[in-house]
This record gives C-alpha cells, structure tokens and sequence, in this order.
C-alpha cells in the first residue's frame, strides 16, 4: 500500500467514527445524511496543519478569521431541512466549501455565497478537486440572497445575523425551509423557518455560536460598540 493510500484509509475510519460517535451517536438518525458525512473529506476543507484534527467534533480555523463549522452542527442543520433529492439550496456563507459539500450529497442543486474573495477561490478548487459538480459558489453578500436562482426549497445560513433578513424569506419557496443562527454578534439561537401557504412559522432548536453575517441584511463589519448586542 503506498503511503498515500495508507493515510486515506486512516482518514476513512477516522470519518466513519466522526459520524457514529460525534453525529449518530447525538441523536442525528437521517440515514441519508449519516452516509454523506462519511463519503465528504472533511480533512481535505481544511488548512494542511489541521488535517489531523479534522474529524474532532470542533470549528477550525480555516483563515481570514473564519472557520469550518463543528461537524455535530453541520449535520443537525442538515438533517432539519429535510431534503429531497430533486431540490435547490441556497447556502449563505460558504467558508470552506465542506457544508455545500454535504448539502450537494443529498439535493439537485446548491448555490453557495461567501463575502471573502480568496474563500471562494479556495472552495471553489476543494470542490473541483473532489468532482462536486451540483455546487455553484459565488463572491457575494449572502445578506440579501441571490436574486438570479431564487426560489430555493431550502436556505441555510451559516453565520450569525441579528434579524432573520427579509431578502431570504422572500427567496424561499412554499413549503420552503430555512435555518439560521439568529440572535447578538457573540452568540445565537438556531431557528427554523418553514413557509406553508404563504405564512412564515418558526421554532428555536438549540444555542450556537457562529461567526456575524456581516453585510446589507447582517451586522456591519465591525463588533457592536454594546459588547451584550
Ligand atoms: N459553511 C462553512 C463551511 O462549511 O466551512 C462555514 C462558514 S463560516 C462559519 C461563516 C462564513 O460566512 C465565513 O466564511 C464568512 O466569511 C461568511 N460570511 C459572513 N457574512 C457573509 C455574507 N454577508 N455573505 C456571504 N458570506 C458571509
């Protein structure tokens, strides 16, 4: 076995314990998703010195003050949205590229939106390299969607904004479901949005701590002067 093959193995199991301890195992059940996160390198959306922390249950530091979401929370957010095969899915904050990864497992179609230029060119040639061909990522404020693919079956948000923004509702399509970090710049709650005959409902899952959405329909680029908001 060349030692390249060796340390893919090793990456596989390390993968498949992720899941089982670290999602299955905290009460994630959708099969669907389970086999996604062990079919997506999670060490390959990572910078190079933390490969080897790759399937601990942590954000990491992906650069520019950013990072890769804890895994646990990629696939609760997931598995909330309850997606078919044939749908669309509009991420907003696409960071490493490893949360579209997982969405394009298990939908048709996803647009992805990062406000960090170099981000998008970093996700865009992790995807590429994996041959991930249903994910389109773009250089744009995720704050007020994408207009051009609109509606979406489902919208993820993975950074924190202080008000679910109007621009995404209204990108939704019926029957449509969001999910979202909602609450200060520090921390949030995770909520659920569903549109069912033209109404918006929503219930709150669990705390979280995401890095701000900052843009038109998020927070401005710098921290609050109020360090509570
Ligand atoms: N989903 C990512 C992954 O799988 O690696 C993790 C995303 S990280 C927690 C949040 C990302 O949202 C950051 O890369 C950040 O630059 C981005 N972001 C913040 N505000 C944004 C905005 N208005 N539009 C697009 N991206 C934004």
């Amino acid at each position: 076995m060349k030692d390249s093959d060796y340390a893919e193995e090793r990456f596989r199991e390390m993968r498949f314990r992720m899941m089982r301890d670290q999602i299955k195992r905290r009460g994630v059940v959708d099969e669907r998703v389970l086999e996604a996160f062990t079919v997506i390198p999670r060490h390959c959306f990572v910078p190079d010195k933390f490969r080897e922390q790759a399937y601990q249950d942590a954000p990491l530091p992906i650069g520019y003050e950013q990072t890769i979401s804890q895994p646990f929370i990629v696939a609760l957010m997931t598995e909330l949205l309850h997606l078919e095969r044939s749908e669309s899915v509009l991420e907003v904050g696409t960071g490493s590229g490893y949360q579209a990864a997982i969405l394009a497992c298990l939908c048709a179609k996803v647009i992805t939106l990062e406000r960090i230029p170099q981000l998008v060119e970093n996700a865009e040639t992790t995807l590429r390299a994996l041959g991930i061909e249903n994910v389109s990522v773009h250089h744009a404020d995720g704050s007020v969607g994408w207009s051009a693919d609109a509606p979406y079956d489902a919208i993820l948000v993975t950074a924190g904004t202080p008000q679910v923004p109007d621009a995404l509702k209204n990108q939704l399509s019926e029957g449509g479901r969001m999910i979202l970090p909602v609450g200060s710049y520090w921390y949030q709650e995770l909520q659920l949005w569903k549109k069912a005959k033209g109404v918006f409902t929503y219930e709150t899952i669990i705390p979280v701590v995401f890095v701000p959405l900052i843009g038109d329909q998020g927070w401005e680029e710098k921290p609050p002067r109020n360090t509570l908001d």
